[in-house]
C-alpha cells in the first residue's frame, strides 16, 4: 500500500496517524516516544500559545483581509478588482 501525501497515515504501519514528527506521520504505536518506550510528552498548558494568550488577556483576532489603502486603490482603479467591488469602493470612499 502506498500512502498518498494527503492521507495522514503512519509511515510504518499505515494506520491513521495521530501526529506529524520529524520522520513523518506516526500512529500512536509508532511515535518516537512509543518506539523508545517512554511516555508521551504532554505540553504545559500555560506554555502553549492559547495559554499565553489567556494569561495575558489577549484574544486571537484574524488579520484583516482588507485595509483602507486597498479600498482607496480599488476606488481609484489602481488595484484590479471586479466591477462590483470597484463600484462599492467608489461609493464608500
Ligand atoms: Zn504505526
Amino acid at each position: 500500500m502506498t500512502a498518498r501525501q494527503w492521507e495522514r497515515l503512519c509511515a510504518i504501519c499505515h494506520a491513521a496517524a495521530v501526529g506529524l514528527y520529524t520522520d513523518g506521520w506516526r500512529c500512536a504505536d509508532h511515535t518516537p516516544a512509543a518506539i523508545a518506550g517512554r511516555p508521551e510528552t504532554v505540553p504545559d498548558p500555560a506554555l502553549t500559545l492559547a495559554g499565553i494568550r489567556a494569561a495575558r488577556g489577549v484574544r486571537y483576532s484574524p488579520p484583516p483581509t482588507e485595509t483602507v489603502v486597498d479600498r482607496a486603490a480599488i476606488a481609484s482603479g489602481k488595484r484590479r478588482s471586479n466591477i462590483r467591488a470597484y463600484r462599492d469602493a467608489q461609493r464608500s470612499t
